[in-house]
């Protein structure tokens, strides 16, 4: 049996990357489309961070301790992984392949440093970068959420600097003024209607 990687690019749906800064509103649009839209496969990433209430193993992501984290690094199973504000991150490759190779719309919600490693890995990916409507409202958006001490909120606002910086490398922009307005443009890029 051919193995995925053997799958003409033809065949295959665009993978499509969603980032931007930390507080943007990414898992919220992402949260948006796993409930309304079950034909978009969501990747699940591996962290080492811990879980937030409500979030469960294998659905938000798979929560690894740091042991686990290397040895996926060593067995060569992430597409891309990043350090990010004190934690691990990474895609699983395998999955994604075997998605993109059946033609399911794939979905990654990633960091910066993340994206730029699919664009190297697969530059026919599409890469949606997810702005805020203003730094104020995204200095709100984080601190108004809630998760994180003061110290890790202060790592995610330089980081986010660096992130807002980047847009320009990104394929598309969409602001995140109105979730709703952001699903059906991030849905109309995917062409999935
Ligand atoms: P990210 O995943 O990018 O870190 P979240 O999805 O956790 O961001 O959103 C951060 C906070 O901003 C959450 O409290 C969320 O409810 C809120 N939020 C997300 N999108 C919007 C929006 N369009 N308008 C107002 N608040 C939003
Ligand atoms: P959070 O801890 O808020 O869920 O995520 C923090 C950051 O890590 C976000 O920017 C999110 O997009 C990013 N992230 C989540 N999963 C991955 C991944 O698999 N790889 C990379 N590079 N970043 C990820």
């Amino acid at each position: 049996m051919a193995s995925p990687d053997d799958v003409s690019t033809a065949r295959r749906p665009r993978l499509t990357v969603l980032s931007g800064p930390s507080g943007v509103g990414k898992s919220t649009v992402v949260a948006h489309i796993r409930e309304a839209h079950p034909e978009v496969w969501l990747s699940v990433s591996a962290t080492t961070r811990k879980p937030r209430p409500g979030e469960i193993h294998g659905v938000h992501y798979y929560f690894v301790d740091d042991a686990e984290f290397d040895r996926m690094i060593e067995a060569g199973e992430f597409l891309e992984w990043a350090e990010f504000a004190g934690s691990r991150y990474g895609t699983p490759r395998q999955p994604v392949l075997e998605k993109l190779a059946a033609g399911v719309p794939t979905l990654l919600e990633i960091d910066l440093q993340g994206a730029r490693q699919v664009r190297e890995a697969m530059p026919e990916a599409l890469l949606v970068f997810l702005a805020p409507p203003s730094w104020d409202e995204l200095v709100r958006r984080l601190v108004g959420r809630g998760t994180e001490p003061p110290d890790v909120i202060q790592r995610r606002l330089e980081a986010a600097e660096a992130e807002l910086a980047a847009e320009k490398e990104f394929d598309v922009t969409l602001v995140n003024t109105s979730v709703e307005d952001v699903v059906r443009k991030l849905l109309a890029l995917m062409h999935v209607s």
